[in-house]
C-alpha cells in the first residue's frame, strides 16, 4: 500500500528534496504547505494533487485560490491552517520542514492526532523540547529526526541501549569562516555566509551554520529526542561532513554514519524507516576524499554555540527565547542591518535582559519568543 504523506513547508529546501523522493518512489502526497511562494506551490499542486493545501501568509490565499480554481483542492491559511494539515488523519506521517519556531504548534498537532512526525524544524524542539517530547512519550507517537546529524544518531541508535550511551558526538562543518578571526569576521556579508562548503541549504540554516549557532540548536535538538545530559554531547569540527554524527557507548565503541553530504538521504530514511530503500545520491567514496579531519570548535569566535550550550543548561524557556532572538537576528543580518558579530551580541543581550521560567505549557513558550523578538526590535536594528 502506498505510504502517504503530508509536507509543511514544501517549496522549501527539504520540502523540494523530499518532493524528489516523493516521485522515485511509492509515496502519495496528502496535503502541502508553503509560507508565500505561491509560484512553485501551484506547480506542486498540479504535480503531486493533494486534497488539502495551506498558504501561510493569509495575503496569498486569494490568489492562490484564484489560480487553482480548476482543481479540486481544498485550500486553507494562518497557523490555523497549518495546523489543520498537521492533525489530518488521512496522512501516515507529517515531513515538518518549516523554518523557524512556527513549527511548534503543527508538531504538536500532529503528536496529538496520533501521526508520526518527520521533523526537519529544530526550533521546534529549542523552543519547546520538553513539551514535544512528553507528548510523542504520552501518545506513543514516534518523532523521527531528518536533520542530517540526529539521522546519524538515529540510526547509531538502532539495535542499542539508551541507558549504555555514554555520549554523542556531534559533527560539525565548521561553516564558510572556518579558521576565521574576530577582525576578519567584522567584515563579512550575508552574500559570503550563504556560500557554505558541503551543504545546500536554506537561507536561516546557512547562516546559523556560518554562526556555529546551527550547532547549538542542533546540540538542544540532540539533548531533546535522545534524553541527554547537556554534559553527554561533545562537538566536532569535521570539515568534510562525511561523518554525519557518532554515539560512544559504555564499551568505548563508537558507532558513527557516514555519507555524501545529501540531505535526499535523511530525508528518505525518515519517511521509510526502518526500511533502507535505493537513494538518488552520489554514493560514498572514502578514497575519493582521502582524509578526515576532526576539531575542536573554537569558542571564542563563535559565541552563538556556546551560547546555546548555556541556554540549555540554564533549561526552561532560556533556549527559547535564545532562539527568538536569533531568529530576528538573523533576519537583521540577511537584510544587512548588522554586521556578522552582531547576531551573538544581540542573542546574548536577549539572554541577559529576559528573565527565564519554567515550561508548563505551549503558552509559555509562545510568550517567551514573544518576549524575545519584542526585545530585539525594541533595540531598533530597522530604523534609519
Ligand atoms: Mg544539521
Amino acid at each position: 500500500m502506498k505510504k502517504i504523506i503530508s509536507i509543511l513547508g514544501s517549496t522549501g529546501s527539504i520540502g523540494t528534496q523530499a518532493l524528489d523522493i516523493v516521485e522515485k518512489h511509492d509515496l502519495k502526497i496528502h496535503a502541502l504547505a508553503a509560507k508565500k511562494n505561491i509560484t512553485l506551490l501551484e506547480k506542486q499542486v498540479r504535480q503531486f494533487k493533494p486534497e488539502l493545501v495551506c498558504i501561510f501568509d493569509k495575503e496569498y490565499y486569494s490568489e492562490l485560490k484564484s489560480n487553482l480554481s480548476d482543481m479540486s483542492v481544498k485550500i486553507v491559511t494562518g497557523m490555523e491552517g497549518l495546523c489543520e494539515i498537521a492533525g489530518d488523519r488521512k496522512a501516515d506521517i507529517v515531513l515538518n520542514s518549516v523554518v523557524g519556531m512556527i513549527g511548534l504548534q503543527p508538531t504538536l498537532a500532529s503528536i496529538s492526532a496520533g501521526i508520526p512526525v518527520a521533523l526537519a524544524n529544530k526550533e521546534t524542539l529549542v523552543a519547546g523540547g520538553s513539551l514535544v517530547m512528553k507528548a510523542s512519550k504520552e501518545k506513543g507517537v514516534p518523532v523521527i529526526p531528518v536533520d542530517s546529524e540526529h539521522s546519524a544518531i538515529f540510526q547509531c541508535l538502532q539495535g542499542n541501549k539508551h541507558s549504555q550511551i555514554s555520549k554523542i558526538l556531534l559533527t560539525a562543518s565548521g561553516g564558510p569562516f572556518y579558521g576565521y578571526t574576530k577582525k576578519q569576521l567584522e567584515q563579512v556579508t550575508a552574500k559570503d555566509a550563504l556560500k557554505h562548503p558541503n551543504w545546500d541549504m536554506g537561507n536561516k540554516v546557512t547562516i546559523d551554520s556560518s554562526t556555529l549557532m546551527n550547532k547549538g540548536l542542533e546540540f538542544i535538538e540532540a539533548k531533546w529526542l535522545f534524553d541527554l545530559q547537556p554534559e553527554q554531547i561533545e562537538v566536532i569540527v569535521h570539515r568534510q561532513s562525511v561523518v554525519h554524527s557518532a554515539v560512544e557507548y559504555a564499551d568505548n565503541s563508537v558507532i558513527a554514519q557516514m555519507g555524501t553530504p545529501d540531505m535526499k538521504i535523511p530525508i528518505q530514511y525518515a519517511l521509510f524507516y526502518p526500511d533502507r530503500l535505493p537513494c538518488p545520491v552520489k554514493p560514498l567514496s572514502l578514497t575519493e576524499y582521502g582524509n578526515l579531519t576532526f576539531a575542536k570548535p573554537d569558542l571564542e569566535v563563535f559565541r552563538c554555540l556556546p551560547l546555546a550550550i548555556r541556554a540549555i543548561q540554564e533549561g526552561g524557556t532560556m533556549p527559547c527565547i535564545m532562539n527568538g532572538a536569533n531568529e530576528l537576528a538573523v533576519s537583521a543580518f540577511l537584510q544587512g542591518k548588522i554586521g556578522f558579530l552582531e547576531i551573538a551580541d544581540i542573542v546574548e543581550a536577549a539572554m541577559q535582559n529576559i528573565s527565564c521560567t519554567d515550561i508548563k505549557d505551549c503558552d509559555d513558550v509562545l510568550r517567551a519568543d514573544e518576549k524575545a523578538r519584542q526585545f530585539v526590535m525594541g533595540l531598533n536594528l530597522y530604523s534609519g
